[in-house]
């Protein structure tokens, strides 16, 4: 079959990819796909599902988690058009807020922007959303598009239109929309979208990139909390703009909800009936009056955000009923939280049987059939593909002589684990990243690493903080950083040109079991015959862990060991996982085989 695909050669197993897509669509299949860095995955995609939707007369949607990961995407589609002097469109958007061209609204947060926004529009007073409305044609931006967004944001704000309603007339015409995943997975703006870009589920194949974050984003659009703090700051945003309005009774109905349901204990379950009849009943213009006294606040004050907006949107979902939902109620340090926490996306979910068909891939998308279960599409064909990177470049090891686990920690045990550390560091030539399960590990090894300076991430560290620490460990040739797994030190991030030559994960990730986590479990147990505890609680520590130990080879010439440091992975539930995924190798002198392992990079040199 010939792929419209922008390069003269394939990489290995990017023509066996492309011909799995194809024969999936030919059938009109869903296929996941786990494919490691570097067999390029997006270009696979792009060209199999462009070449097929283009001889079958279908659209197709790339969808990503991150506004990074759109680049790629348009690189590729634009090399394809020029290449093969394709008359086709596509167009690159990104979520509104970041395509508000208007100074008004632009700055404000969360939801405080989408209600700003929708206020303006509807009362005809945002001239920049006026003007792309009346815009002509404007099929002739199509050049600038071939840069993505952000040529398509300076045009917009150069000529005053909304940014997005241009992208979003422009898509109208698109062959390919690249987007974010909450435009299509968000059931509360997919439907608006989808007319609005006069596109249907039905003639669309739809790519998910990241895949193994489809279900952890769609909880994210039904989860929401509150604290007494919220209550608090809303009452003064009333007060402020001079609102007769009062939420004392609110705070009131916590306190008495606390009462009842927490006690002393710092964590309990709440019902929707936990809360007052007089408040649940009258909600609609409770939120209503709320999130318009929310909007004079931000127009009166210039506030970026405001609580009262906030405890709308909370109270909306407030009355939802759905098993789905766990209302939560905790106490710290004296502050009451509310929490209403998605236990699973049964709303977002049924999005995929719409499509005429979806490509999910990811390079840590393991199990698939765990997936394929979850995600509702069990006949979709599913596919794993080797690394495309020379294997003698990694080798991965265990060290079964340290735990993490939490009855076996002390501190003679972290003493240990810092001594391993130590040795490891010795005999690797350069840079060494550390992975640990938590900060309190972290924290608890750090303590005994005498007299050697450790990039160490620190618990809420701000992304200018991060972004510097990466900046500085990647430029030191002879370091050692401490990060956590599941972070943004250890996931989404790629450390450049070979900067680390080793990887230790201490510890497996497992997530500290909270109400939270016991719910999440018994309701998967229940809809996926008793997987609970393996879904949700040890896959995915282990992919957690999987993710830490990729980012020392990202290209073909990279070489680096990997320690994977705990008893545990010695263990068969865990040892078949990581072993799907990592050329795991038995042995017990690993510091002889990291030593070799660089020797014979000298003698390669
Ligand atoms: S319509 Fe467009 S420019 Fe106007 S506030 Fe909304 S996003 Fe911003």
């Amino acid at each position: 079959m010939d792929y419209l695909f922008r390069f003269e050669r394939t990489r290995p197993f990017q023509k066996e990819m492309m011909d799995d897509i194809t024969a999936a669509l030919a059938s009109r299949r869903d296929i996941l796909i786990n494919a490691p860095t570097g067999v390029g995955k997006t270009d696979a995609a792009i060209s199999a599902a462009l070449t097929y939707a283009m001889n079958n007369d279908l659209d197709v949607f790339f969808l990503t988690p991150k506004i990074s990961q759109h680049r790629i995407a348009v690189e590729s589609l634009s090399a394809i058009r020029s290449k093969f002097n394709l008359g086709i469109n596509f167009v690159d958007m990104v979520g509104k807020r970041n395509m508000c061209v208007n100074e008004k609204t632009n700055a404000i947060e969360n939801e405080a922007f989408y209600a700003a926004c929708e206020n303006l529009v509807k009362k005809g007073n945002c001239p920049f959303f006026s003007r792309a409305k009346l815009a002509a044609d404007t099929r002739e931006l199509n050049d600038v598009l071939n840069t993505g967004h952000n040529s398509l944001f300076e045009f917009s704000f150069d000529n005053g239109l909304c940014a997005y309603e241009v992208a979003a007339k422009l898509a109208k015409d698109a062959r390919v929309v690249v987007a974010g995943y909450p435009h299509i997975l968000n059931p509360y703006t997919k439907s608006t979208f989808l007319k609005k870009i006069a596109h249907s589920m039905e003639r669309s194949i739809v790519i998910w990139d990241e895949a193994h974050n489809i279900l952890e984003a769609a909880n994210s659009y039904f989860s929401n909390a509150i604290s007494n703090y919220t209550i608090e700051r809303a009452s003064a945003e009333l007060k402020s703009i001079g609102s007769p309005m009062d939420l004392d009774y609110l705070s009131f109905a916590l306190k008495n909800i606390a009462e009842r349901r927490l006690g002393s204990k710092t964590e309990a379950f709440i019902y929707a009936n936990d809360m007052p009849e007089e408040i649940t009943s009258g909600i609609e213009k409770l939120n209503a009056d709320m999130e318009r006294a929310g909007l004079e606040f931000v127009e009166q004050s210039k506030a970026k955000r405001s609580s009262l907006v906030r405890l709308a949107k909370f109270l909306e979902e407030w009355n939802v009923e759905s098993d789905s939902i766990a209302r939560i109620m905790t106490r710290r340090n004296g502050r009451l939280r509310l929490t209403l926490s998605c236990l699973y996306p049964e709303r977002s979910v049924p999005v995929f049987g719409d499509a005429y068909a979806n490509i999910f891939m990811s390079a840590t998308l393991v199990p698939l059939e765990m997936h394929a279960h979850l995600l509702g599409v069990g006949d979709a064909v599913l596919r794993s593909y080797g690394s495309p990177f020379p294997q003698a470049n990694r080798r991965v090891f265990v060290d079964s002589s340290v735990t993490t686990k939490y009855e076996h920690r002390s501190l003679l045990e972290y003493k240990k684990i810092a001594a391993n550390l130590m040795s490891i560091k010795a005999k690797i030539p350069g840079n060494l990243a550390v992975f640990f399960p938590s900060f309190e590990v972290l924290d608890s090894v750090h303590r005994y690493m005498a007299d050697v300076s450790i990039f160490r991430q620190r618990r809420d560290m701000k992304n200018v903080a991060v972004e510097r620490l990466i900046t500085d460990f990647q430029k030191s040739n002879d370091s050692i950083m401490f990060a956590v797994m599941g972070g943004s030190l250890s996931e989404g991030i790629d450390y450049q040109n070979n900067s680390i030559k080793g990887i230790v994960i201490v510890g497996i990730p497992l997530t500290k079991p909270d109400l939270e986590l016991s719910a999440k479990i018994s309701y998967i147990n229940k809809r996926f015959s008793g997987k609970g505890s393996e879904y949700m609680y040890t896959i995915p520590a282990v992919i957690r862990a999987v993710q830490a130990a990729g980012r020392a080879i990202r290209s073909e010439s990279d070489r680096a060991v990997i320690v994977l440091m705990d008893m545990r992975y010695g263990w068969r539930m865990y040892s078949s996982l990581v072993r799907s995924s990592l050329p795991v190798e038995e042995t017990k002198g690993y510091m002889f085989s990291i030593e070799e392992f660089w020797k014979s990079k000298k003698a390669l040199a």
